[in-house]
């Protein structure tokens, strides 16, 4: 089994990208061979697992969604979500019993998890079975790896030495829409993420080299690139870069659109503000996480603001950019949560009327203080203030959908309807999915259109295409 050294993972500023000379032998080994990759978690991890598919291709396997035929199966793992550790190490007892049955399929864990020592030993002494664990720090062993998994060859592989990873290829989902790392890591240290402790600290990527990536999709066809990472707007700190100036100077390409994901309200300065009302091709769209409305609670999360100041850069926002739609996050349930520091939380989503928000109960992570928090408050008690929040939320999503009754949006049309195979879906400027009828309508996709929005729920409208 190969494992991650953790402690050089985690210490290491330096990055290595490391490039195997495909020959004709390696080819060999990996022909007629297949792969079943599933991913667990947030965005970052399937833009991850845009560059592993990206690996195994170059390899030489062929994607299968059918697990019995693969001969890898690659778990790209998060350690955020919910259950996420239980949902791979139930996947895992069916990867044993095609290990028990074949001998030709590798397992490999991948991801967030791979860098926690507790799940690392875990593996080690409980499913021996698996044959690769690989980080997130050291993605680019991928290939060498399997090769020796694979055969007894001996590779030649050449470094580049950078402090981010670049030259990064990834096999990406959309033709239309697609996902930009501009840095790495978060330096926040919120008391209930685990992400500073398996990403490692903030490394943002070279600005001409995020602008070089964004013009080669541009060229490619791509309408919509989103600029991606943990604390987004962090970027450029350690670079003596802004995140504003590489907004602008990405909004200056003159891709059709650009989103950014994920903000911090710490980080979000005016300037940001200023770029974003200027240029009509930043979508009026951000993402930000409250956490919870309670001052007292989000002192104990380490979240750096207070209600006041988080209503007060709402409302600067909303006042700059009249037409942006804004979302957030909120945990409810956070270790001694009083039912004063939950009706806070109501009291912001009042105040603020988000346009939709992504409610979750408080879940420990291993590793972070507030895991070692206590906690009085019951689950079920927890259970109860999601249900009230959510329909808080759900009331403000739909009334935000409803002032969009008979106007006409834009819509960026990425494919064809999943219910009904007569209608395409796609998104707004500000992210409202909306599905689409109209005559021809298929012929659509991949490309900006006007709609007429006829009917508006909490989670999606419908319209049709105007002619
Ligand atoms: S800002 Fe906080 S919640 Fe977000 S990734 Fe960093 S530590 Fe985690």
């Amino acid at each position: 089994m190969h494992l991650p050294d953790l402690e050089v993972a985690k210490k290491r500023e330096k990055k290595e990208n490391k490039y195997i000379t495909l020959n004709e032998d390696i080819k060999k080994v990996f022909t007629n061979k297949k792969y079943f990759l599933r991913t667990y978690g947030c965005q970052m991890n399937v833009h991850d697992s845009e560059a592993i598919r990206s690996y195994l291709e170059r390899l030489g396997l062929v994607n299968t969604s059918n697990i019995e035929e693969a001969n890898v199966i690659v778990l790209n793992t998060c350690a955020i979500r919910e259950n996420a550790r239980d949902k791979v190490i139930g996947f895992l007892g069916k990867c044993h019993y095609l290990k028990k049955n074949r001998n030709d399929v590798k397992i490999v864990i991948a991801g967030c998890m791979s860098e926690q020592p507790d799940f690392v030993s875990l593996i080690k002494e409980k499913y021996s079975f698996v044959d690769i664990i690989i980080g997130t720090h050291n993605l680019y062993d991928l290939p060498k790896l399997l090769v020796q998994e694979f055969s007894k060859l001996e590779i030649e592989v050449y470094s580049e030495s950078d402090e981010v990873l670049e030259g990064m290829q990834y096999e990406r989902d959309s033709k239309y829409t697609a996902w930009i790392n501009i840095m790495y890591g978060c330096d926040k240290f919120c008391t209930y993420c685990i992400v500073p402790y398996t990403r490692g600290r903030e490394r943002s990527r070279k600005k001409e080299d995020i602008l070089k990536e964004v013009m080669e999709l541009k060229n490619k066809g791509y309408k919509e690139v989103t600029l991606l990472g943990q604390n987004v707007n962090a970027y450029g700190r350690d670079i003596g870069e802004k995140f504003s100036d590489l907004l602008e100077s990405v909004a200056k390409t003159g891709i059709e659109r650009i989103r950014f994901v994920t903000s911090h309200p710490w980080n979000f300065t005016d300037e940001m503000i200023d770029v974003i009302a200027k240029y009509k091709n930043i979508m009026p769209y951000i993402h930000l996480p409250i956490q919870s409305g309670s001052n007292e609670i989000l002192r104990r999360m380490n979240r750096r603001y207070t209600k006041e100041e988080y209503i007060e850069l709402f409302n600067k926002i909303k006042t700059k950019i009249p037409n942006a739609t804004i979302t957030t996050d909120i945990i409810v349930g956070f270790p001694n949560e009083t039912r004063e520091d939950f009706e806070e939380t109501l009291d912001v989503v009042k105040t603020c009327e988000f346009d939709g928000a992504y409610t979750f109960i408080f879940s420990p992570r291993e590793g972070t203080p507030a895991s070692r928090m206590e906690d009085k408050v019951t689950l079920e008690e927890k259970e109860q203030r999601l249900y009230e929040l959510n329909e808080l939320v759900n009331y403000y999503a739909n009334k935000s959908n409803q002032k969009l009754l008979n106007k006409e949006v834009e819509v960026l049309v990425l494919g064809k309807s999943e219910k009904d195979n007569a209608k395409v879906y796609g998104y707004t400027d500000t992210m409202k999915l909306v599905n689409i009828e109209g005559v021809n309508v298929k012929d659509t996709i991949g490309k900006i259109i006007k709609v007429k929005i006829k009917d508006a729920k909490s989670f999606s409208l419908d319209g049709e295409v105007v002619l």
